[in-house]
């Protein structure tokens, strides 16, 4: 199995929690791996364990130019001595950037498609000319994303979380894979706030649902999704946001970054302004890794 490290619950203190009577605590899963790191480890999980049990030799996965799930996917698949291909959205620039360079040390194998086609990349015919090009492959959903990987979530959720006193566990919700695990894995215990990082996020509350739905068999009401902590949308971000990340790494020697764990501490934070935990509520914030150097 992929090596794993025991993470850390690091305390925030500020004068604002205080007055509003909230404890904040961030369990740092963003250190249980090197580069495999935060939920992208659990999601990854069973679907290589599954991968190696089925005895496939490679793995195939989607993803943009700069997805964490493709730099995971590369160095898990590395550490598991399997082969790897990521199908990469748009054409190739040279010199790669640092997302798939890493991947490319890592022995990924990139297939460069057009937007457009990557559009068609669940259709059957698709995979099909995928399989006529590369051979056989355990074929991994774009952002890491199925039902295996919430089973990985959940477990987290139940081995690392379930035991912790919290009221809230709040995380940044991409595909709403992580978020289902948590919810699914926490069976009714607290409170889950995801934010969404993506503008009009609105779709992932079924999306989640359905999810959950399809793992656990079960529907869980302790739960909500904010979708207005975007900040302008997916990979965007704006200079009050930027000013936020700054004072965490000042002020509390939390480093972020701003496509995921960031928005959901600013999110929080201004929920927090704006009175919507109860007062003498602990909240633990999932840092969900993403960062690299
Ligand atoms: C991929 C990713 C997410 C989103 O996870 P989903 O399961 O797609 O919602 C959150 N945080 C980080 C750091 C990620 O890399």
């Amino acid at each position: 199995m992929l090596k794993y490290f025991d993470t850390p619950i690091q305390e925030i203190f500020d004068k604002k929690l205080k007055e509003s009577g909230i404890q904040l605590f961030v369990k740092r899963e963003d250190l249980n791996h090197p580069f495999v790191s935060g939920n992208k480890w659990w999601k990854l999980k069973y679907n290589l364990e599954k991968a190696k049990a089925l005895g496939h030799s490679t793995v195939l996965t989607f993803g943009g130019a700069f997805s964490n799930h493709i730099y995971a996917t590369a160095a898990a698949t590395k550490e598991l001595s399997l082969k790897s291909i990521g199908v990469i959205r748009g054409e190739e620039t040279l010199p790669l950037n640092k997302t798939l360079a890493f991947a490319k040390q890592n022995g990924m194998d990139f297939h460069f498609i057009s937007r457009e086609d990557y559009k068609g990349k669940t259709e059957q015919d698709f995979i099909t000319r995928l399989k006529e090009k590369f051979g056989d492959f355990y074929l991994i959903p774009e952002g890491g994303t199925n039902k295996l990987a919430v089973e990985g979530c959940a477990q987290f959720a139940q081995e690392k979380l379930s035991n912790l006193d919290f009221d809230y566990v709040c995380l940044p919700v991409g595909t709403g894979g992580t978020m289902a695990g948590i919810i699914s894995g926490l069976n009714g215990k607290g409170k889950v706030i995801g934010v969404s990082v993506l503008k009009e996020g609105g779709f992932l509350r079924d999306e989640i649902k359905g999810l959950v739905r399809e793992f656990s068999g079960k529907e869980f009401p302790n739960w909500h999704l904010e979708t207005d902590y975007h900040f302008g949308g997916y990979a965007k971000k704006t200079a009050e946001l930027e000013e936020f990340l700054l004072r965490m790494a000042r002020e509390q020697n939390l480093q972020l970054e701003f496509v995921y764990s960031g928005k959901m501490v600013a999110g929080v934070f201004d929920l927090i302004r704006k009175n919507y935990f109860v007062r003498g509520s602990k909240i633990l914030l999932l840092h969900t890794g993403g960062l690299r150097d």
